[in-house]
């Protein structure tokens, strides 16, 4: 049943399980749950749709690469996924195998781990079964790149798809404006007692539990740990630990532009780096996309200088006309756009600052960095691509300086994945959840979602997160049943 927490304060006190969050991870795991036939509660802190309250609530700093994250986020029911573009490719057994440069461990686990998780996320965001993840176009030869291989959700919109199910399903109570403003923690018997909510009007009502997940993405899911005091005092989480580390993106790089060779194929192809080039080069992940241009919107580069001289003295924006002449792609031109693997890094981070929200939760800075070895695989991916494509007659690409000089600074944006705040280890010292999404140092927090990721590959984030979503959900009701059963 979906309550409105500003209006009906009607929580129990009798939850197995509270989950914080109702994006595809927290709304994936409250049904699977519950369907097992545990109790559950479902917190959201948005509405049914997007408003200004909730949504300044993710306001946050940036003192690092422009990450834009309160723009790639939203803060209401069925999160991020109410405007996610349904791009799907899963993880391979390598992303788990090879181990990133660097003094930080990738996964602790093997892809088996998550495979045969693999039906039933693509079931959630509604992907044809039995349909396999093919390669739309044929690689480069030479060995480095393949088709890419990927399937494109409608995209699932978790709210309206799940809106009946959220309502009706026994034993799942979901609040909506009910924002989740501190964890609290008991150092003695090592577990999260409750959390606080509150409503708009800064009501707060403690909410406890057996057991919580945090699923509120990866910002906000290491914000909630670094604000949280008593997980502080107690020494689970420290500022100087790794709780909000090795934030992660995948880069989103122009890399240049190419002429296509003559009697050349004009549709737009995708290219995935294969094993064979990681293993040689040491560098990550990679997608590149290369597009031919077919958007004309004028007729050449002198109708654009002779517009702009005959209109100089009325025209405002002078100087966005002439970035648009000095960059002026002519049609059929190509253009060629990149989804590449960013390594973990303990100086990307987010910060807590001593400013709070409205709700009285401490804001973040988030420092996005990138690393030397990201540079390297920025540059191997640009140089091997623009090699072959000329060794194959598909096109004489030219690179922006920035892929092959590391010198001169990289134009980059986010792909709004946000990754690698809580991620996973073997151990405390690398990492901040177990095996199991469980927090080092406590009994009974666990972690959904992207944050988790030890490594980032180069696959879109949210149908693997899903695959995590349905693994932890089968650990937890195999613990609380063995606890149930130890009981009697
Ligand atoms: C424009 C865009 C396009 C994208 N396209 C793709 C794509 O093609 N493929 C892909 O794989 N991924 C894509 N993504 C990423 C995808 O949206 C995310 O991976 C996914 O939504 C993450 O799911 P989540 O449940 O972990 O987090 P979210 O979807 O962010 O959900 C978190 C939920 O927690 C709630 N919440 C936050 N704080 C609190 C609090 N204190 N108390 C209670 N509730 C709280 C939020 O309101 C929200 O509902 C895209 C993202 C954007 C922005």
């Amino acid at each position: 049943m979906i309550n409105d927490y500003q209006t009906q304060k009607t929580l129990r006190e009798d939850y197995d399980v509270c989950i914080i969050g109702a994006g595809p991870a927290g709304i994936t795991l409250g049904l699977r749950l519950a369907q097992r036939g545990w109790r559950v509660v479902l917190i959201e802190g948005g509405g049914h749709e997007y408003a200004p309250r909730s949504q300044e609530l993710y306001k946050c700093s940036s003192s690092g690469l422009e990450l834009y994250a309160e723009e790639t986020r939203l803060r209401f029911l069925g999160g991020t996924s109410n405007h996610w573009a349904g791009r799907c490719r899963p993880f391979t057994p390598s992303d788990f195998a090879v181990q990133p440069p660097g003094e930080l461990p990738g996964w602790p686990i093997p892809y088996a781990e998550i495979e045969h998780y693999l039906p039933a996320a693509m079931d959630i965001v509604d992907l044809p079964q039995g349909k396999d993840f093919q390669a739309l176009n044929g690689g480069l030869k030479g060995g480095d790149f393949e088709g890419d291989r990927f399937l494109l959700s409608p995209p699932t919109r978790f709210a309206q798809k799940y809106a009946t199910a959220l309502n009706e399903t026994d034993g799942l109570d979901v609040f909506i404006n009910c924002n989740c403003v501190d964890l609290e923690f008991d150092k003695a018997s090592g577990s999260l007692t409750s959390v606080q909510v509150s409503d708009y009007d800064r009501h707060r009502q403690r909410l406890v539990a057996k057991h919580f997940i945090l699923a509120t993405g990866a910002i906000e899911n290491a914000r909630q740990l670094l604000n949280s005091q008593s997980l502080s005092e107690a020494g689970v989480v420290s500022r100087d630990g790794l709780v909000g580390r090795c934030f992660m993106e995948h880069l989103n790089i122009d890399m240049g532009t190419f002429i296509l060779g003559e009697g050349q194929d004009t549709g737009t192809h995708q290219y995935y780096t294969t094993d064979a080039f990681i293993a040689e080069y040491h560098a990550g992940k990679g997608n590149v996309t290369t597009s031919v241009l077919d958007d004309v919107r004028t007729y050449g580069r002198t109708a654009e200088v002779k517009y702009f001289l005959e209109n100089l003295a009325c025209e405002m924006g002078v100087a966005s006309k002439i970035a648009f002449i000095a960059n002026f792609s002519c049609p059929g031109d190509g253009v060629i756009g990149t989804m590449i693997e960013q390594f973990p890094n303990l100086h990307s981070h987010l910060s807590l600052l001593d400013e709070k929200d409205a709700l009285g939760v401490g804001k973040v800075n988030v420092n996005w960095e990138l690393s030397e070895g990201d540079r390297h695989t920025i540059k191997c991916i640009g140089s091997e691509l623009a090699k072959q494509f000329a060794e194959m007659g598909l096109g004489f690409v030219k690179l922006h300086d920035f892929v092959y000089d590391t010198a001169v600074p990289l134009k980059i944006q986010p792909h709004a994945h946000h990754m690698g705040t809580t991620r996973m280890a073997a151990t405390p010292e690398f990492g901040v959840v177990d095996r199991d999404c469980k927090v080092f140092g406590t009994q009974n927090l666990y972690v959904a979602g992207s944050s988790i990721f030890a490594t980032s590959g180069a696959s879109n984030p949210t149908m693997p997160l899903l695959q995590f979503a349905l693994r932890l959900a089968d650990h937890l009701d195999e613990k609380m049943k063995s606890t149930r059963k130890a009981a009697v």
